[in-house]
């Protein structure tokens, strides 16, 4: 096999979409998967409009809208009452960010990245289970476990939450929420209650919630059922269980009750993150995606992440591209770890602040829907420092909200202020 100039290790939406962006530069690319066959497992996935300003800079777009939904609407309610709490107009929201907020099951937009990569030359190799990384001055290698030694100028390690190459550059494990999420896809003719396809809609409520959206032109609903597990945080190892799900929403409204028994039973997601590392790069090695930084899913960034991940990559790359084709790959990583390490920081950060919010029961219940009542539909003061434009240098990186203590409802509701809690709004996520 020749060398190529990037070796990928994984084949996920972060690995391929990389994958792409580099290959697209006229670069040779070799991606390295571990499963039988390229695929993601899953159900759908949400777009921002800082993916899919990136998107449209791929010229994936309009394929990805044909193949997902733009809805109108995305909406939080209470999961307890029903109410309507919050609410983003998606079509403000586009003409504000300049591009749309989307929805698409995640192996549509994974086949997407699959066959951009096809159509410019990606050397695409599954059943190669990477097991150790080497390297030298000017190049690294990635070892399987069948002893094959890939070597290119630079490797990327996109291999996910249980990543080997993270081991490189910290110790730490990933982090257990106590969450599982419950997936389901129906197809809506099978959907026997009225549900509105031009809204993403998510039901928060007290240590659960549940987002539907359509998929697919509207063919498919989408379902989410999350929360926390007794038995995890009892520490038993059998948690997420489908007994536990359905004893999880009994103080829930009746829709969300209704739709409990059309989620898979046979397979859930026990939701883990890691604390941020700051450190990516080491010598020709990098991680990205899920390597770097799994997120929880609150605020619907972590396959988001992962591709501007590698739209910022590769726009560093082509800008540190001699002439005579050559890349100066040191800078090239080192202007990738200057921007990307913090922006992710933030958002795994706010995604864990952001679900507590969403779980919250009793008094702090009250008080974080008093304070998202009261924000305006128009109002981006939350959303500005994640769906602007991905920023390339450090000092693009645009400023964050200003959290809202929870006890600000208190002039509202009165009575004694709760304990001290940030409140913020941001995107509503699956
Ligand atoms: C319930 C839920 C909802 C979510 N909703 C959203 C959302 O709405 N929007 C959003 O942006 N994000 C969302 N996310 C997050 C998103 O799914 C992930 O952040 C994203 O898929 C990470 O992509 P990745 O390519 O970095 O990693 P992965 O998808 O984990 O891909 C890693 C790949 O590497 C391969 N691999 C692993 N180890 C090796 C090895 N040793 N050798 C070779 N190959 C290897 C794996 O087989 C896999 O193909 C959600 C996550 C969950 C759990």
């Amino acid at each position: 096999m020749n060398t190529p100039d990037v070796l990928i290790v994984g084949g996920g939406i972060g690995g391929l979409s990389t994958a792409f962006a580099l290959s697209r530069l006229g670069l040779r690319v070799r991606v390295l998967e571990r499963s039988k066959e390229f695929g993601e497992v899953g159900a759908g996935i949400q777009l921002a409009p800082n993916c899919t300003r990136i998107l449209d800079d791929y010229g994936l777009l309009e394929e990805a809208k044909a193949r997902g939904v733009v809805p109108d609407r995305m909406v939080m309610r209470d999961a307890i009452d029903g109410s309507e709490l919050t609410a983003l107009d998606l079509r403000d929201l586009e003409q504000e960010y300049g591009f749309p907020y989307m929805v698409i099951h995640r192996s549509d937009l994974h086949t997407l990245f699959l066959d951009a990569c096809r159509a410019t030359g990606v050397e695409l190799l599954t059943e190669q289970r990477v097991v150790s990384y080497a390297q030298d001055p000017g190049k690294a290698a990635a070892t399987t476990d069948t002893g094959t030694v890939h070597e290119a100028g630079v490797v990327v390690a996109a291999d996910g939450l249980h990543s080997v190459a993270r081991t490189l550059f910290s110790d730490d494990e990933p982090v257990s929420s106590a969450y599982v999420a419950y997936r389901g896809t129906v197809p809506i003719s099978e959907v026997d209650q009225p549900v509105d396809l031009a809204e993403v809609v998510v039901y928060v409520g007290p240590r659960c919630h549940f987002v539907h959206y359509g998929l697919r032109g509207g063919d498919l609903l989408n379902q989410v059922a999350v929360f926390e597990s007794p038995r995890a945080r009892a520490g038993l190892d059998d948690w997420g269980t489908p007994d536990e799900l359905d004893s999880a929403f009994t103080e829930t409204c009746d829709f969300v009750q209704q739709r409990l028994p059309h989620m898979w039973r046979d397979k859930w997601w026990r939701m883990y993150d890691r604390d941020p590392i700051r450190t990516w790069v080491d010598g020709r090695i990098a991680l990205l995606g899920d390597a770097a930084h799994p997120p929880l899913q609150y605020m619907a960034q972590g396959a988001i992440m992962a591709i501007e991940d590698g739209w910022v990559l590769a726009e560093h790359t082509k800008r540190l591209r001699g002439t005579d084709g050559a890349v100066d790959w040191a800078g090239a990583l080192a202007a990738y770890e200057a921007v990307r390490p913090e922006h992710c920081r933030r958002v795994v950060l706010t995604a864990r602040a952001w679900g507590e919010l969403w779980h919250l029961d009793g008094r702090k219940r009250a008080q974080r829907n008093v304070l998202l009542r009261a924000r305006k539909t128009g109002d981006y003061t939350f959303t500005d420092w994640i769906y602007g434009p991905t920023a390339l240098f450090p000092d693009d990186e645009p400023a964050m909200f200003e959290p809202i203590p929870l006890e600000a409802a208190d002039r509202v509701i009165g009575g004694p202020a709760g304990t001290r809690a940030s409140a913020s709004l941001g995107p509503i996520s699956r």
